[in-house]
């Protein structure tokens, strides 16, 4: 039987000029349990040296309810100002507009400021890819489209992406950009399957956006399934996992990064084994048999 296409080593980010590993790596549990900047180090080590290339943060990553905002930038910052030269080793993204206890805040006034924090506790420069973290209802597109292209313009952010919108908020902001938009980062995994038939994975093809999919194991739950759902899809990512000799949490990944649409999975773990270990799902591969049982898993039922 014929296997889907392998995705490639990298991705480009629109027409940017910014080329990612079609893997990523994300920080969201960086700061947890106090990590030193010596170890958030060797992380990002293990990532780069693996060939991820893409580091995902957000100036809410280490927020624990009640503090702790900032935390995973300014630890990221800290280990790029020990070692400079990691910096261009990397397309560095981050995302803002949330600041409890308000929801969403993308006014002109705010994303200005969230920006320039980032870029202060990110010990950076510019920002390759500044992402609109969750749509904030109250602010016109044309003022977020504004505000963003004035942080282009200023050298402070390269490209620009969104991340939990809805196609319709994604079509109004890129109609007031000058710029196209250059991924979009919804939450995808093997149990997480709305965007593939709700049309997000279509307008991320149609628009030429990168799709970046959080919490590609669906926060953990993969690895030690619950329900019984969860269990019938770790059970349909076994077979392939069995037969090419890697783990689930591999195979997984791969699973997303055989859709046409060059889905890039942000590896969650803060384990160098398993952020290495990651990467070998460039190499897995999946007939349409395999691919649909863990949709048909994960739906369910079957399909029509
Ligand atoms: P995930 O890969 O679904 O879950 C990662 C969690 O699973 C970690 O706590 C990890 O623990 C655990 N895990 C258990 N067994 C594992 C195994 N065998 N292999 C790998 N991990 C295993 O991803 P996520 O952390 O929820 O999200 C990934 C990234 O997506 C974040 O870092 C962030 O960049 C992004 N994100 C974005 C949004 C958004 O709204 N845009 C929301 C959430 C996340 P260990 O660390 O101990 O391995």
């Amino acid at each position: 039987m014929s296997h889907l296409p392998l995705p490639p080593v990298t991705r480009k980010l629109g027409e940017s000029g910014l080329e990612i590993s079609s893997i990523a790596w994300g920080m969201w549990r960086l700061a947890e349990g106090g990590r030193s900047a010596k170890e958030a180090a060797a992380l990002v080590h293990a990532a780069l040296d693996a060939g991820i290339t893409l580091l995902d943060t957000a100036d809410i990553y280490g927020f624990d309810g009640t503090s702790g905002f900032g935390d995973a930038e300014a630890l990221l910052g800290e280990v790029l100002a020990a070692e400079p030269a990691l910096r261009a080793r990397m397309v560095l993204a981050t995302k803002g507009g949330i600041l409890p206890p308000l929801p969403y805040d993308q006014s002109t006034a705010y994303l200005n400021k969230a920006i320039d924090d980032s870029l202060r506790r990110l010990k950076t420069e510019s920002i390759d890819l500044w992402q609109v973290h969750r749509p904030d209802i109250l602010t016109h597109p044309q003022e977020v489209a504004r505000a963003l292209e004035d942080a282009v313009a200023a050298g402070k952010i390269r490209t620009l992406g969104v991340s939990n919108f809805t196609i319709h908020q994604i079509t109004a902001l890129q109609h007031f950009l000058s710029q196209k938009l250059v991924t979009t980062q919804p939450e995808v995994s093997p149990l997480r399957i709305t965007c593939f038939e709700n049309g997000e994975l279509d307008q991320a093809m149609t628009m030429g956006l990168v799709p970046l999919a959080w919490s590609p194991l669906g926060g953990g739950r993969l690895a030690s399934p619950v329900s019984e759902r969860d269990r019938a899809v770790a059970a349909a990512l076994d077979v392939v996992a069995q037969e090419q000799d890697v783990s689930r949490t591999v195979a997984a990944y791969s699973w997303l990064m055989a859709h046409p649409a060059g889905i890039v999975p942000i590896i969650g773990s803060q384990q160098a084994d398993r952020i290495n270990e990651g990467v070998r799902a460039l190499h897995v591969n999946w007939t349409r048999e395999n691919w649909y049982a863990v949709l048909v898993a994960a739906r369910g039922e079957r399909l029509p």
